[in-house]
């Protein structure tokens, strides 16, 4: 995809600006920090736009973007102030794409800094957060490939 994106021949359409971006938000005690991995970061008609990629099986299952897809990409347009982004999609057997835009939602964004805030507080008083994944259908398959699960099976730390 990369190759796609960088390739002269989208020039006249869109242009590569880079990829694996670090960032950093500063908290009044603790620090969020990371890389944008598997994002591209490219200018459409003089706009900046965040493309988040991802692989799937079969890309025909994509209806719509994945609630936590979509929750990465608030954070990545919080902490870099671009705030248009697209997820896209990519069958990993065929190469097919499909593509979602997504606008800044500043309430989202900070719903999910106040997420990080809690998680802090937790972490800093040794309670454990809650086993949110498997609360739901939709999340608990991810439990399946947690390296924690057998210490989240026994609640313990
Ligand atoms: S098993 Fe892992 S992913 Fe599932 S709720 Fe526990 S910690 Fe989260």
């Amino acid at each position: 995809m990369m190759e796609v994106f960088k390739s002269e021949k989208n020039i006249n359409t869109i242009k590569f600006l880079e990829t694996e971006i670090p960032f950093k938000m500063n908290f009044e005690n603790f620090v969020i920090s990371g890389r944008l991995d598997d994002v591209v970061i490219a200018k459409e008609n003089d706009k900046k736009i965040i493309i988040e990629i991802k692989t799937v099986k079969d890309v025909r299952n994509a209806v719509k973007p994945n609630k936590n897809h979509i929750m990465q990409l608030q954070l990545y347009m919080h902490a870099t102030g671009i705030h248009d982004g697209v997820i896209l999609y990519v069958d990993r057997t065929n190469l097919k794409t499909k593509a979602f835009e997504i606008s800044y939602d500043e309430e989202h964004s900070l719903d999910i800094l106040n997420r990080f805030k809690t998680l802090h507080k937790l972490l800093v008083n040794d309670v454990l957060p809650i086993d949110e994944f498997k609360q739901s259908k939709d999340t608990i398959w991810m439990c399946n490939m947690c390296e924690y699960r057998s210490k989240c099976d026994r609640n313990e730390k």
